[in-house]
């Protein structure tokens, strides 16, 4: 901190112990010892020598307080990292697979193979008793629907003859 905080602590410490005669050599040790602290750090030390100290304190008392504070901080401080941790995992984006651009490319790959090389059926019931009616393709002989279809496209490799029938 700068002399001028120092100094600021030093009174502070002055204020607290009114009776106490504080010669200038003391007065000159404290400012260097303040000076060479943090300011915050500083000021917490301080505060709690005058919290914990009745008559005026020795240097020693306040470093002792600056090893309290600084442990103190030390421990906020990897609180925070821990809680900064937690919710950088919370905050991980986790987004529905039809947002995740390779994902959304591999089905559209998938619909697209397979969807133009078969032909068009008449609507109605899947045949292969999926339960599905509607929108159906000729696969072989059978008309199913395309989620059919592309079940059994893939369990086949997706390997179609010349005449559309799944190999
Ligand atoms: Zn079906």
């Amino acid at each position: 901190m700068t002399r001028e905080q120092a100094a600021g602590l030093f009174a502070l410490l002055r204020a607290a112990y009114p009776r106490t005669k504080i010669g200038d050599d003391t007065a000159d040790l404290w400012l260097d010892e303040l000076a060479k602290l943090d300011h915050p750090i500083g000021e917490q030390a301080v505060r709690s020598v005058m919290a914990s100290v009745r008559g005026w304190p020795s240097l020693a008392h306040l470093g002792d307080q600056v090893e309290v504070v600084r442990e103190q901080l030390r421990r906020k401080r990897q609180e925070a990292e821990r809680r900064a941790e937690v919710l950088a995992d919370e905050e991980m984006p986790r987004p529905p697979l039809r947002d995740i651009p390779v994902v959304v490319e591999f089905l559209e790959r998938m619909r697209i193979g397979v969807a133009p090389t078969l032909e068009r059926a008449s609507d109605g019931p899947c045949e292969d008793k999926c339960g599905r009616t509607g929108e159906r393709c000729w696969l072989g002989r059978v008309r199913v629907c395309a989620k059919c279809a592309r079940y059994r496209l893939n369990a086949a490799g997706q390997a179609i003859d010349s005449d559309g029938e799944a190999a």
